[in-house]
Protein backbone atom coordinates (compact mmCIF):
# COMPACT_ATOMS: atom_id res chain seq x y z
CA UNK A 1 0.00 0.00 0.00
CA UNK A 2 1.37 3.30 -0.93
CA UNK A 3 2.33 6.28 1.80
CA UNK A 4 -0.43 8.46 0.17
CA UNK A 5 -3.26 5.47 0.37
CA UNK A 6 -2.11 4.92 4.10
CA UNK A 7 -2.17 8.70 5.14
CA UNK A 8 -5.58 8.78 3.27
CA UNK A 9 -7.11 6.47 5.02
CA UNK A 10 -5.90 7.73 8.57
CA UNK A 11 -7.58 10.58 7.84
CA UNK A 12 -10.95 8.98 7.12
CA UNK A 13 -10.61 7.40 10.62
CA UNK A 14 -9.05 10.78 12.28
CA UNK A 15 -13.04 11.91 10.96
CA UNK A 16 -14.26 9.01 12.92
CA UNK A 17 -15.44 7.91 9.70
CA UNK A 18 -14.15 4.19 8.30
CA UNK A 19 -14.13 3.34 4.52
CA UNK A 20 -18.01 3.87 3.22
CA UNK A 21 -20.10 0.86 1.89
CA UNK A 22 -23.14 0.38 0.53
CA UNK A 23 -24.99 -2.70 -0.43
CA UNK A 24 -27.43 -2.37 -3.53
CA UNK A 25 -30.02 -5.21 -3.63
CA UNK A 26 -30.60 -4.50 -7.59
CA UNK A 27 -33.52 -7.10 -7.54
CA UNK A 28 -35.70 -9.59 -5.20
CA UNK A 29 -36.65 -11.76 -8.64
CA UNK A 30 -34.96 -15.21 -7.85
CA UNK A 31 -35.19 -18.84 -9.11
CA UNK A 32 -34.02 -20.92 -6.36
CA UNK A 33 -36.09 -22.80 -3.05
CA UNK A 34 -33.64 -21.83 -0.52
CA UNK A 35 -35.39 -22.92 2.49
CA UNK A 36 -33.33 -20.81 4.61
CA UNK A 37 -34.71 -17.41 1.98
CA UNK A 38 -37.68 -15.19 1.88
CA UNK A 39 -37.00 -14.70 -1.51
CA UNK A 40 -37.21 -17.96 -2.76
CA UNK A 41 -39.26 -18.61 -5.68
CA UNK A 42 -42.24 -20.30 -4.20
CA UNK A 43 -42.43 -16.86 -1.96
CA UNK A 44 -45.38 -15.21 -2.65
CA UNK A 45 -45.08 -11.07 -2.84
CA UNK A 46 -44.61 -8.59 -5.97
CA UNK A 47 -41.10 -9.02 -7.35
CA UNK A 48 -38.48 -5.78 -7.90
CA UNK A 49 -36.37 -4.63 -9.24
CA UNK A 50 -34.59 -1.53 -9.17
CA UNK A 51 -34.15 1.07 -12.24
CA UNK A 52 -30.63 1.32 -13.65
CA UNK A 53 -30.30 5.18 -13.71
CA UNK A 54 -31.66 5.20 -10.32
CA UNK A 55 -28.88 3.06 -9.35
CA UNK A 56 -26.19 5.66 -11.47
CA UNK A 57 -27.41 8.01 -9.00
CA UNK A 58 -27.08 6.05 -6.35
CA UNK A 59 -23.46 5.38 -7.25
CA UNK A 60 -22.47 8.90 -8.14
CA UNK A 61 -23.46 10.29 -4.64
CA UNK A 62 -21.96 7.03 -3.50
CA UNK A 63 -18.38 8.41 -4.72
CA UNK A 64 -19.29 11.81 -3.59
CA UNK A 65 -19.36 10.38 -0.34
CA UNK A 66 -16.40 8.44 -0.40
CA UNK A 67 -17.69 5.35 -0.82
CA UNK A 68 -14.99 2.43 -1.17
CA UNK A 69 -17.10 -1.07 -0.90
CA UNK A 70 -20.29 -1.78 -2.89
CA UNK A 71 -22.20 -4.73 -3.16
CA UNK A 72 -24.78 -5.46 -5.73
CA UNK A 73 -26.89 -7.97 -4.33
CA UNK A 74 -30.28 -10.36 -5.06
CA UNK A 75 -32.11 -12.30 -5.31
CA UNK A 76 -30.16 -13.81 -7.49
CA UNK A 77 -28.27 -10.64 -9.84
CA UNK A 78 -27.29 -12.86 -12.32
CA UNK A 79 -30.67 -13.37 -13.76
CA UNK A 80 -29.99 -9.46 -15.01
CA UNK A 81 -26.48 -10.49 -16.35
CA UNK A 82 -26.13 -7.53 -18.94
CA UNK A 83 -27.51 -5.14 -16.35
CA UNK A 84 -25.17 -6.40 -14.17
CA UNK A 85 -22.00 -6.25 -16.12
CA UNK A 86 -23.06 -2.27 -17.41
CA UNK A 87 -23.89 -1.28 -13.10
CA UNK A 88 -20.03 -2.68 -12.07
CA UNK A 89 -18.50 -0.93 -15.20
CA UNK A 90 -20.46 2.08 -14.22
CA UNK A 91 -19.17 1.86 -10.79
CA UNK A 92 -15.78 0.75 -11.21
CA UNK A 93 -15.57 3.81 -14.19
CA UNK A 94 -16.73 6.19 -11.70
CA UNK A 95 -13.89 4.71 -8.60
CA UNK A 96 -15.50 2.38 -6.34
CA UNK A 97 -12.59 0.11 -5.61
CA UNK A 98 -14.19 -2.26 -4.04
CA UNK A 99 -16.96 -3.83 -6.15
CA UNK A 100 -18.43 -7.87 -5.28
CA UNK A 101 -21.58 -9.50 -6.52
CA UNK A 102 -22.51 -13.38 -6.15
CA UNK A 103 -24.52 -15.99 -7.80
CA UNK A 104 -26.74 -19.05 -6.48
CA UNK A 105 -24.85 -20.78 -9.40
CA UNK A 106 -28.00 -21.59 -11.56
CA UNK A 107 -25.59 -20.45 -14.76
CA UNK A 108 -23.04 -23.07 -14.13
CA UNK A 109 -24.92 -25.72 -13.07
CA UNK A 110 -24.13 -29.09 -15.26
CA UNK A 111 -26.37 -31.99 -16.89
CA UNK A 112 -27.04 -30.48 -20.15
CA UNK A 113 -25.08 -31.22 -23.41
CA UNK A 114 -20.94 -30.02 -23.06
CA UNK A 115 -21.34 -27.49 -25.57
CA UNK A 116 -24.60 -25.73 -24.13
CA UNK A 117 -22.83 -25.89 -20.95
CA UNK A 118 -19.28 -24.34 -22.74
CA UNK A 119 -21.09 -21.61 -24.02
CA UNK A 120 -23.42 -20.43 -21.50
CA UNK A 121 -20.72 -20.65 -18.70
CA UNK A 122 -18.36 -19.10 -21.14
CA UNK A 123 -20.67 -16.39 -21.48
CA UNK A 124 -20.71 -15.48 -17.47
CA UNK A 125 -17.01 -15.93 -17.32
CA UNK A 126 -16.00 -13.44 -19.63
CA UNK A 127 -19.09 -11.13 -18.72
CA UNK A 128 -17.63 -10.75 -15.50
CA UNK A 129 -14.32 -10.78 -15.98
CA UNK A 130 -14.37 -8.12 -18.02
CA UNK A 131 -15.48 -5.54 -15.63
CA UNK A 132 -13.77 -4.46 -12.51
CA UNK A 133 -15.78 -6.45 -10.13
CA UNK A 134 -13.30 -8.02 -7.31
CA UNK A 135 -15.12 -10.25 -5.59
CA UNK A 136 -17.50 -12.91 -7.15
CA UNK A 137 -19.15 -15.08 -4.65
CA UNK A 138 -21.00 -18.54 -5.67
CA UNK A 139 -23.32 -19.51 -2.79
CA UNK A 140 -22.75 -23.17 -0.96
CA UNK A 141 -25.03 -24.66 1.73
CA UNK A 142 -23.47 -27.62 2.68
CA UNK A 143 -20.82 -30.09 2.57
CA UNK A 144 -22.83 -32.66 0.95
CA UNK A 145 -24.06 -32.26 -2.94
CA UNK A 146 -27.46 -33.44 -2.79
CA UNK A 147 -28.38 -31.58 -0.35
CA UNK A 148 -27.05 -28.27 -1.13
CA UNK A 149 -28.92 -28.90 -4.73
CA UNK A 150 -32.36 -29.95 -3.16
CA UNK A 151 -32.00 -27.05 -0.93
CA UNK A 152 -31.72 -24.87 -3.83
CA UNK A 153 -33.61 -25.75 -6.30
CA UNK A 154 -31.22 -27.14 -9.15
CA UNK A 155 -29.63 -30.61 -10.03
CA UNK A 156 -26.01 -30.48 -11.08
CA UNK A 157 -25.07 -26.98 -9.12
CA UNK A 158 -21.70 -28.47 -7.50
CA UNK A 159 -20.44 -30.07 -10.77
CA UNK A 160 -21.09 -27.61 -12.63
CA UNK A 161 -19.49 -25.22 -10.43
CA UNK A 162 -16.19 -27.42 -10.12
CA UNK A 163 -15.91 -28.00 -13.88
CA UNK A 164 -16.50 -23.99 -14.07
CA UNK A 165 -13.86 -22.98 -11.32
CA UNK A 166 -10.62 -22.92 -13.94
CA UNK A 167 -12.49 -21.13 -16.07
CA UNK A 168 -12.99 -18.48 -14.04
CA UNK A 169 -9.33 -18.88 -12.65
CA UNK A 170 -7.76 -18.44 -15.93
CA UNK A 171 -9.76 -15.28 -16.60
CA UNK A 172 -8.50 -13.67 -14.23
CA UNK A 173 -11.28 -13.60 -11.23
CA UNK A 174 -11.03 -15.86 -8.25
CA UNK A 175 -14.69 -16.60 -7.17
CA UNK A 176 -15.53 -16.92 -2.95
CA UNK A 177 -17.81 -19.39 -2.11
CA UNK A 178 -20.48 -18.24 0.07
CA UNK A 179 -21.77 -20.26 3.34
CA UNK A 180 -25.27 -18.82 4.43
CA UNK A 181 -24.84 -20.77 8.42
CA UNK A 182 -27.65 -23.33 8.32
CA UNK A 183 -28.23 -27.13 10.36
CA UNK A 184 -27.19 -28.74 7.65
CA UNK A 185 -23.73 -27.22 6.04
CA UNK A 186 -21.47 -30.05 7.56
CA UNK A 187 -24.15 -32.80 6.25
CA UNK A 188 -24.59 -35.50 8.67
CA UNK A 189 -22.46 -34.07 11.41
CA UNK A 190 -24.72 -30.96 11.86
CA UNK A 191 -28.15 -31.33 10.83
CA UNK A 192 -29.50 -33.48 13.84
CA UNK A 193 -28.63 -30.79 15.90
CA UNK A 194 -31.56 -29.29 16.78
CA UNK A 195 -32.69 -27.60 19.95
CA UNK A 196 -32.60 -29.19 23.16
CA UNK A 197 -35.82 -28.87 25.31
CA UNK A 198 -33.92 -28.03 28.23
CA UNK A 199 -32.00 -24.47 27.21
CA UNK A 200 -29.59 -25.63 30.18
CA UNK A 201 -28.97 -29.14 28.83
CA UNK A 202 -25.35 -28.90 29.06
CA UNK A 203 -24.75 -32.51 27.28
CA UNK A 204 -26.72 -31.49 24.33
CA UNK A 205 -23.86 -28.36 24.04
CA UNK A 206 -21.16 -30.08 23.70
CA UNK A 207 -22.47 -32.51 21.47
CA UNK A 208 -23.18 -29.31 19.26
CA UNK A 209 -19.56 -28.16 19.52
CA UNK A 210 -18.44 -31.62 18.54
CA UNK A 211 -20.71 -31.73 15.66
CA UNK A 212 -19.90 -28.48 14.51
CA UNK A 213 -16.47 -28.54 14.35
CA UNK A 214 -16.53 -31.47 12.30
CA UNK A 215 -19.05 -30.45 10.28
CA UNK A 216 -16.53 -27.06 9.50
CA UNK A 217 -13.83 -29.03 8.91
CA UNK A 218 -15.97 -30.73 5.97
CA UNK A 219 -16.87 -27.88 4.85
CA UNK A 220 -13.86 -26.52 4.21
CA UNK A 221 -12.18 -29.74 3.10
CA UNK A 222 -15.10 -30.16 0.67
CA UNK A 223 -15.09 -26.58 -0.58
CA UNK A 224 -11.22 -26.57 -1.05
CA UNK A 225 -11.47 -30.56 -3.13
CA UNK A 226 -14.13 -28.35 -5.46
CA UNK A 227 -11.42 -25.76 -6.65
CA UNK A 228 -11.77 -22.38 -4.65
CA UNK A 229 -9.63 -20.93 -3.40
CA UNK A 230 -11.85 -18.01 -0.91
CA UNK A 231 -14.16 -18.70 1.46
CA UNK A 232 -16.49 -16.68 3.58
CA UNK A 233 -19.36 -17.37 6.19
CA UNK A 234 -22.54 -15.70 6.52
CA UNK A 235 -23.47 -16.00 10.31
CA UNK A 236 -26.99 -16.64 11.50
CA UNK A 237 -29.41 -14.08 11.25
CA UNK A 238 -31.59 -13.39 14.79
CA UNK A 239 -34.15 -11.06 13.36
CA UNK A 240 -37.00 -13.75 13.32
CA UNK A 241 -36.47 -14.57 17.11
CA UNK A 242 -35.39 -12.00 18.57
CA UNK A 243 -36.86 -9.63 21.29
CA UNK A 244 -35.50 -7.01 19.72
CA UNK A 245 -37.47 -4.04 17.47
CA UNK A 246 -35.86 -5.31 14.22
CA UNK A 247 -37.76 -5.10 10.64
CA UNK A 248 -36.34 -7.46 7.99
CA UNK A 249 -36.65 -5.23 4.70
CA UNK A 250 -33.83 -7.47 3.04
CA UNK A 251 -35.76 -10.76 3.32
CA UNK A 252 -33.07 -13.18 3.21
CA UNK A 253 -34.18 -14.48 6.16
CA UNK A 254 -36.20 -17.24 7.48
CA UNK A 255 -38.23 -19.19 10.16
CA UNK A 256 -37.22 -22.52 8.97
CA UNK A 257 -35.17 -23.75 11.76
CA UNK A 258 -32.73 -24.46 9.02
CA UNK A 259 -31.14 -21.29 10.17
CA UNK A 260 -32.55 -20.15 13.75
CA UNK A 261 -30.20 -21.03 16.35
CA UNK A 262 -30.87 -20.36 19.75
CA UNK A 263 -28.41 -17.73 21.88
CA UNK A 264 -26.01 -20.64 23.60
CA UNK A 265 -26.00 -22.64 20.00
CA UNK A 266 -24.43 -19.57 18.49
CA UNK A 267 -21.88 -19.19 21.55
CA UNK A 268 -20.87 -22.85 20.70
CA UNK A 269 -21.20 -22.23 16.84
CA UNK A 270 -18.92 -19.15 16.75
CA UNK A 271 -16.47 -21.22 19.35
CA UNK A 272 -16.11 -24.35 17.00
CA UNK A 273 -15.33 -21.68 14.23
CA UNK A 274 -12.47 -20.25 16.36
CA UNK A 275 -11.56 -23.79 16.74
CA UNK A 276 -11.36 -24.84 13.12
CA UNK A 277 -10.40 -21.50 11.39
CA UNK A 278 -6.76 -21.61 12.02
CA UNK A 279 -6.51 -25.15 10.96
CA UNK A 280 -7.90 -24.15 7.14
CA UNK A 281 -6.05 -20.68 6.70
CA UNK A 282 -3.21 -21.90 5.13
CA UNK A 283 -5.40 -23.91 2.49
CA UNK A 284 -7.58 -21.44 1.54
CA UNK A 285 -8.10 -17.39 2.04
CA UNK A 286 -11.11 -17.72 4.66
CA UNK A 287 -12.30 -13.94 4.73
CA UNK A 288 -14.15 -14.91 8.41
CA UNK A 289 -11.82 -12.74 11.39
CA UNK A 290 -10.78 -14.79 14.60
CA UNK A 291 -11.29 -11.08 16.30
CA UNK A 292 -15.18 -10.91 14.84
CA UNK A 293 -15.70 -14.37 16.17
CA UNK A 294 -14.58 -14.18 19.40
CA UNK A 295 -16.76 -10.99 19.75
CA UNK A 296 -19.84 -12.48 18.90
CA UNK A 297 -19.16 -15.15 21.57
CA UNK A 298 -18.63 -13.16 24.29
CA UNK A 299 -21.70 -11.31 23.13
CA UNK A 300 -23.75 -14.95 23.76
CA UNK A 301 -22.07 -14.93 27.05
CA UNK A 302 -23.66 -11.83 28.03
CA UNK A 303 -19.91 -10.39 27.99
CA UNK A 304 -20.50 -8.01 24.95
CA UNK A 305 -19.43 -4.29 27.40
CA UNK A 306 -15.90 -4.39 25.34
CA UNK A 307 -17.55 -5.26 21.77
CA UNK A 308 -16.86 -2.15 18.76
CA UNK A 309 -20.70 -1.67 17.57
CA UNK A 310 -21.78 -2.34 13.75
CA UNK A 311 -21.23 0.83 11.61
CA UNK A 312 -24.87 -0.17 10.00
CA UNK A 313 -26.30 3.54 9.60
CA UNK A 314 -23.33 5.17 10.02
CA UNK A 315 -20.44 4.39 7.75
CA UNK A 316 -22.62 1.35 5.93
CA UNK A 317 -26.01 1.31 4.16
CA UNK A 318 -28.73 -0.78 2.60
CA UNK A 319 -30.59 0.24 -0.62
CA UNK A 320 -33.86 -2.13 -0.61
CA UNK A 321 -34.89 -3.06 -4.48
CA UNK A 322 -39.10 -2.68 -3.22
CA UNK A 323 -38.88 0.86 -2.58
CA UNK A 324 -35.08 2.48 -3.73
CA UNK A 325 -35.05 3.30 -0.02
CA UNK A 326 -31.92 3.55 1.97
CA UNK A 327 -31.79 2.16 5.58
CA UNK A 328 -28.80 1.40 8.22
CA UNK A 329 -28.85 -2.22 7.25
CA UNK A 330 -31.35 -4.86 5.87
CA UNK A 331 -32.52 -5.50 9.11
CA UNK A 332 -33.77 -1.78 10.64
CA UNK A 333 -36.41 -1.67 8.06
CA UNK A 334 -38.42 0.92 10.63
CA UNK A 335 -35.33 3.72 9.93
CA UNK A 336 -35.38 4.49 6.13
CA UNK A 337 -33.35 7.38 5.34
CA UNK A 338 -34.97 7.90 1.98
CA UNK A 339 -33.27 8.33 -1.47
CA UNK A 340 -29.02 7.70 -0.73
CA UNK A 341 -28.93 10.38 -3.20
CA UNK A 342 -31.05 13.07 -1.45
CA UNK A 343 -29.02 12.08 1.80
CA UNK A 344 -27.09 14.49 3.39
CA UNK A 345 -23.72 12.71 5.44
CA UNK A 346 -23.37 15.57 7.54
CA UNK A 347 -26.67 14.91 9.11
CA UNK A 348 -26.10 11.84 10.12
CA UNK A 349 -25.56 10.87 14.00
CA UNK A 350 -21.76 9.28 13.83
CA UNK A 351 -22.40 7.31 17.03
CA UNK A 352 -22.42 3.68 16.12
CA UNK A 353 -24.34 2.09 19.09
CA UNK A 354 -26.32 -1.91 16.93
CA UNK A 355 -25.32 -4.43 17.66
CA UNK A 356 -28.62 -6.59 17.76
CA UNK A 357 -27.73 -9.10 14.72
CA UNK A 358 -25.10 -10.95 13.46
CA UNK A 359 -24.93 -9.61 10.06
CA UNK A 360 -21.20 -10.09 8.68
CA UNK A 361 -21.26 -8.21 5.68
CA UNK A 362 -21.53 -5.26 8.78
CA UNK A 363 -20.54 -6.51 11.57
CA UNK A 364 -16.80 -7.83 10.52
CA UNK A 365 -16.01 -4.86 8.90
CA UNK A 366 -16.65 -2.90 12.41
CA UNK A 367 -14.89 -5.27 14.39
CA UNK A 368 -12.05 -4.91 11.75
CA UNK A 369 -11.79 -1.49 12.01
CA UNK A 370 -12.66 -0.71 16.00
CA UNK A 371 -9.17 -0.75 17.07
CA UNK A 372 -7.67 1.83 14.43
CA UNK A 373 -11.18 4.07 14.73
CA UNK A 374 -10.61 4.41 18.29
CA UNK A 375 -6.90 4.38 18.76
CA UNK A 376 -7.41 7.69 16.56
CA UNK A 377 -9.88 8.73 18.16
CA UNK A 378 -10.28 8.04 21.50
CA UNK A 379 -6.49 6.41 22.72
CA UNK A 380 -8.00 5.98 26.85
CA UNK A 381 -10.85 4.05 25.31
CA UNK A 382 -8.32 1.82 23.50
CA UNK A 383 -6.41 1.78 26.16
CA UNK A 384 -8.89 0.27 28.58
CA UNK A 385 -10.25 -1.73 26.24
CA UNK A 386 -6.91 -3.59 25.80
CA UNK A 387 -6.77 -4.22 29.53
CA UNK A 388 -9.82 -6.00 29.63
CA UNK A 389 -9.54 -7.83 26.32
CA UNK A 390 -6.50 -8.65 25.78
CA UNK A 391 -7.52 -12.01 23.52
CA UNK A 392 -9.36 -9.86 21.46
CA UNK A 393 -6.65 -7.75 20.37
CA UNK A 394 -4.31 -10.65 20.09
CA UNK A 395 -6.62 -12.37 17.41
CA UNK A 396 -7.04 -8.44 15.95
CA UNK A 397 -3.56 -8.26 15.47
CA UNK A 398 -3.75 -12.43 13.53
CA UNK A 399 -6.72 -11.25 11.55
CA UNK A 400 -4.27 -7.88 9.72
CA UNK A 401 -1.79 -9.88 9.18
CA UNK A 402 -3.62 -12.96 7.63
CA UNK A 403 -5.76 -10.30 5.57
CA UNK A 404 -2.42 -8.89 4.54
CA UNK A 405 -0.76 -12.35 3.50
CA UNK A 406 -4.49 -12.88 1.64
CA UNK A 407 -3.82 -9.35 -0.36
CA UNK A 408 -6.96 -8.02 1.15
CA UNK A 409 -9.14 -10.81 -0.35
CA UNK A 410 -8.38 -9.45 -3.52
CA UNK A 411 -10.93 -11.52 -5.69
CA UNK A 412 -8.68 -10.82 -9.39
CA UNK A 413 -4.88 -12.30 -7.86
CA UNK A 414 -4.62 -16.08 -7.32
CA UNK A 415 -3.68 -17.18 -3.49
CA UNK A 416 -0.11 -16.94 -2.77
CA UNK A 417 -0.09 -20.49 -0.70
CA UNK A 418 3.70 -19.49 0.18
CA UNK A 419 2.53 -16.36 2.55
CA UNK A 420 -0.25 -18.44 3.79
CA UNK A 421 1.62 -21.25 5.01
CA UNK A 422 2.76 -19.46 7.84
CA UNK A 423 -1.23 -19.50 9.21
S1 LIG B 1 -30.63 -17.32 -0.64
FE1 LIG B 1 -30.24 -16.30 -2.60
S2 LIG B 1 -30.56 -17.90 -4.11
FE2 LIG B 1 -31.55 -18.60 -2.27
S3 LIG B 1 -33.68 -17.93 -2.45
FE3 LIG B 1 -32.57 -16.34 -1.33
S4 LIG B 1 -31.94 -14.86 -2.87
FE4 LIG B 1 -32.49 -16.78 -3.92
S1 LIG C 1 -25.91 -5.00 14.04
FE1 LIG C 1 -25.58 -3.86 12.14
S2 LIG C 1 -26.53 -5.10 10.56
FE2 LIG C 1 -27.35 -5.82 12.55
S3 LIG C 1 -29.23 -4.65 12.95
FE3 LIG C 1 -27.56 -3.50 13.86
S4 LIG C 1 -26.87 -2.02 12.28
FE4 LIG C 1 -28.08 -3.65 11.29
Amino acid sequence: MSSQIILNKISTLRKNKVPGQVIIQMTDHCNALCPQCGMRKTAQFDRTKLDKDKIKKIIDKAVENGVEAMSFTGGEPLLFLKDLVELINYAGAAGIKYIRTGTNGFLLRSGTSQDEFDTRVKRVVESLASTPVRNFWISVDSADSATHEEMRGFKGLIQGIEKALPLFHEAGLYPSVNLGINRKLGGSYTENCYKPEDEQDQDYYQEFLIQYRKGIEKFYTFVINMGFTTVNMCYPMSVQNSESDLYSVYTATSRDNIVNFSNNERRKLYEALLDIIPQYRSKIRIFTPLSSLYALKRQYEGKSALNYPCRGGVDFFFIDSKDGQTYPCGFRGNESFGNYEDMDMDTIDRKAFCTKCDWECFRDPSVLFGPALEGLNDPVGLFRRHANESRFFELWRKDIAYYEACDLFDGRKAPNYAKLSQY
